[in-house]
């Protein structure tokens, strides 16, 4: 384990990243407080048109958190006769594990696919390859925060009649082709967990779509299944997004392009900055498809180039160390054949990435990469 006592570079400092918003949180989080309403009020509606607004889909369903939102669309669409037990959904092998979870939690089974080497995303080649008798809908997962293909996967997706679901819990303002996640398939779900590029001060997610129908399921299944108080057409769950993270979240949303851009100028500073035979750039894709949400490198030796930079005082993460396919949660699927998931998993190192990291920290990561041995 390496360990860094006070790192001069931490990963993500969440006290940081709120507080040039700390006045306009407190001031929101007392009118919640003074308003005396907290479970679906005002706050969520407005925050629900603005999002929408934002993402350029008709409808958003604020609900408790990312894995709820996505669960909740496989759910709604098995409730509509779209997906049935046993039904086969498309998933890269190399994600959150968050992503199998909404998987099988609706009895619905995981298709692992293998990623695109340079996008770490969904390769529609070897989607198009999986796609069996049973495969219902491909959910195509934003991988820290870079767009996944979705202009192809569309059209696959559009040619085999599948659904196509975005996990889109790491791409908050990503866009392609002028449209931003969360409208790029058939439904999306977001995450608005503390450390996400668009961050609550607790839990929270939503459902984007231009469904109508989807739209009123999953409304109903946050709320006990129920449409109107104390009729339920459905068996469904509790999962709100509540007053108080409404109300934080709509602060943030209005900082979210600015947020966005200054990740944007860490990652170009990164990429311009570091040039290292044994580090491996993420790449960025077309002008708007990355989100940064991590800054993600690869290295053959990546504890050696860990450990490096810890002793340096950068403080970095792997995301992630194990994937699903060798989780014990997943043992079922534990002798699928998927070396380059395998190899990513070992190779993937995550920089100090986050809206409020300063030029200074900035140079000290470079210069930390670029004191690393050639062989150490
Ligand atoms: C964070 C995340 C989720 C889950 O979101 P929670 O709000 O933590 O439940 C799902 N998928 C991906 C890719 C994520 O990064």
């Amino acid at each position: 384990m390496v360990s860094v006592a006070t790192p001069d570079v931490p990963f993500l400092d969440l006290g940081a990243v709120n507080a040039p918003y700390a006045d306009e949180l407190k001031a929101a989080a007392g009118k919640v407080v003074d308003s005396g309403w907290y479970v679906l009020g005002d706050e969520l509606d407005a925050f629900e048109r603005e999002f929408a607004r934002y993402c350029g889909t008709a409808h958003m369903v604020g609900v408790g958190n990312g894995l709820d939102a996505l669960s909740l669309i496989l759910r709604a669409y098995r409730e509509r006769g779209a997906l049935a037990e046993g039904d086969e959904v498309i998933v890269p092998a190399n994600t959150f594990i968050a992503s199998f979870l909404a998987v099988t939690a609706n009895r619905l089974v995981p298709v692992p696919v293998e990623p695109d080497d340079a996008s770490f995303n969904l390769d529609p080649a070897r989607v198009e390859a999986a796609i069996g008798p049973r495969t219902r809908a491909i959910m195509a997962v934003h991988l820290y925060g870079r767009l996944a293909d979705m202009p192809a996967l569309a059209e696959i997706a559009r040619r085999r009649g599948l659904l196509l679901i975005e996990d889109a819990a790491q791409a908050h303002g990503a866009s392609c082709h002028g449209r931003r996640a969360g409208s790029l398939g058939d439904a999306a779900a977001f995450s608005f967990y503390p450390g996400k590029n668009l961050g609550a001060l607790g839990d929270g997610g939503a459902v984007a779509t231009d469904d109508e129908d989807l739209a009123t399921r999953v409304r109903a299944l946050r709320n006990y299944g129920s449409p109107e108080k104390y009729r339920h057409d459905t068996q469904g769950a509790n999962s709100r997004l509540d007053e108080m993270q409404a109300a934080m979240l709509r602060v943030k949303l209005r900082h979210l392009d600015t947020d966005n851009a200054h990740r944007r100028a860490v990652a170009e500073a990164y990429l311009a900055g570091i040039r290292h035979p044994a580090i491996r750039l993420p790449a960025a894709g077309a002008p708007g498809t990355h989100a940064w949400h991590l800054f993600v490198v690869r290295s053959a030796r990546r504890e050696a180039l860990r450990e490096h930079l810890a002793r340096q005082g950068i403080q970095t993460l792997v995301h992630y160390p194990v994937p699903p396919h060798r989780q014990p949660a997943y043992a079922s699927l534990r002798n699928l054949r998927l070396p380059l998931t395998d190899r990513l998993h070992a190779e993937v190192l995550s920089l100090p990435m986050a809206a409020v990291l300063r030029d200074d920290q900035v140079e000290r990561v470079v210069e930390a990469c670029m004191s690393y041995p050639d062989d150490p």
